[in-house]
């Protein structure tokens, strides 16, 4: 274990795995030590809700950086270790255990909490999904007839619904909003996954506010405030995530929904970066609006730009936010942020997908979201991309055509 300052990383998830090896890759020789909470290697989270679910009763995580690459990197990982303090004027990180380790630079790539329900807080029978282990429990949980509740319909409870669904549990997904998704995914394409989901038989209410769950003889009791119960064996709390930020708020740094950093993802502190879930950032595509994302290609991305500007390297952010998800066949993806679109232009593409161009007030193209079966929508959502990336704005009547190629707007 390095006695030397050198780089130390919190969180041994996508981001700060990625952010170790940059720094190898960038050429750094000192010691790199990255602390990871759980006892696993890194591993890569959109697997639990989609293909291990479906998968054996036993999966595999699908590992990031294995035990070999580690080694050879030089990279010091140290799993089941809770970095329990940040001592800033010392600059050490203080493991829980009370080991203190030296740091140059520091990256917080502490990633984000299932938001709780605190009312089922000790109910073995609600669970929520963030990591291996808790997609294992599940998994163990979901056998033909079992009956699941998804709390909350966003991304993680839909795909969960979807995968229980194809292994022949009945699904009811309860939602607090008037539609599934609402958060950043347009109505029109929510409303082609809420129809999937009725398709394949899933039970799906909106509007709905639960009062309690309770315990029965046979499982549990989802009792809603308008009088109504479910009964179910299993019920999965998918109402959000919240971003790790004690450890940072314990060393006195800023926390704006997220530990705030800037456009080089520094902290307040010059020596401290935050990356990946865990932080909120100005997004200069946007006029500078501060988001943060939770979003698997962000994470990586971060942890790599990270490394760099922990190395002096003073580049901004500029990639364009980008998510994907699974269900059934379908296949969702959305490049920039719906939100600061002001008007729509449709594509349909034939065979069911769709691409709809968010554009702003001044014609601008700020997003694009797309749906259909399988990866249909992944080369235009790509183009689109970038064509948001260079701050286009592509005549409306292209972007509805179909047969007007994407990759001719960006030539022009
Ligand atoms: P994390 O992966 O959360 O890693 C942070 C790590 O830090 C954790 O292991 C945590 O235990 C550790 N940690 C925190 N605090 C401490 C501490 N004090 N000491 C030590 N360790 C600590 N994104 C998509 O774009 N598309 C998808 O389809 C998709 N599907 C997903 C499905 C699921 C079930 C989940 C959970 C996420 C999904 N995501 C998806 C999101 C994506 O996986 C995340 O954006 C990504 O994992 C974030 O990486 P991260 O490294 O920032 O955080």
């Amino acid at each position: 274990m390095a006695s030397e300052p050198g780089m130390v990383i919190v969180g041994a998830g996508e981001c700060g795995a990625r952010a170790a090896l940059t720094l190898r890759e960038e050429g750094y020789d000192g010691p790199v030590t990255l602390i990871g909470r759980e006892p696993h290697l890194p591993y890569e989270r959109p697997p639990l809700s989609k293909d291990l679910m479906l998968g054996t009763e036993h999966p595999a995580a699908r590992i990031v950086i294995d035990e070999d690459r580690l080694k050879k990197a030089g990279i010091d990982h140290l799993a089941r270790s809770e970095a329990a303090a940040i001592d800033r004027q010392a600059r050490h990180v203080v493991l829980e255990n009370g080991l203190r380790l030296p740091y140059e630079k520091l990256l917080l790539a502490t990633g984000c909490q299932p938001r709780r329900l605190p009312a089922v807080a000790n109910n073995s029978r609600c669970v929520t999904l963030r990591t291996f282990d808790d997609a294992l429990a599940i998994r163990t949980h979901l056998h033909r007839g079992v009956r699941l509740v998804v709390v909350g319909g966003g991304f993680i409870g839909l795909e969960l619904a979807a995968a229980a669904r194809q292994l022949g549990c009945p699904v009811t997904v309860l939602e607090a909003q008037p539609r599934i998704l609402m958060r950043g995914v347009p109505e029109e394409i929510a409303g082609i996954i809420d129809a999937r989901h009725a398709a394949h038989g899933v039970h799906l209410h909106c509007g709905v506010s639960i009062e309690a769950i309770t315990d029965t003889p046979a499982g549990i009791a989802v009792e809603l405030k308008d009088g109504a119960a479910i009964e179910a064996d299993i019920a999965l709390i998918g109402i959000g995530a919240v971003p790790e930020t004690a450890l940072a708020e314990r060393a006195g740094l800023a926390v704006e929904n997220g530990i705030a950093v800037d456009a080089f993802l520094q902290t307040d502190d010059p020596a401290v970066f935050a990356a990946g879930d865990c932080c909120s950032f100005p997004l200069a595509l946007y006029g500078g609006r501060r988001v943060r994302l939770e979003a698997w290609r962000n994470a990586q991305e971060q942890g790599a730009l990270a490394a760099r500007n922990m190395l002096g390297a003073k580049e901004a952010h500029a990639a364009v936010p980008w998510f994907w998800s699974d269900q059934y066949d379908l296949g969702l993806q959305i490049a920039g942020l719906p939100d600061e679109g002001r008007e729509t232009v449709r594509r349909d593409m034939g065979n069911g997908a769709l691409i709809l161009f968010h554009l702003a007030a001044d014609g601008r193209l700020v997003a694009a979201s797309g749906i259909g079966p399988g990866n249909t929508v992944a080369k235009d959502i790509r183009l689109a991309e970038m064509l948001i990336a260079r701050r286009a704005s592509p005549p409306r009547d292209r972007l509805a055509a179909p047969e007007a190629k994407l990759k001719t707007l960006l030539a022009a």
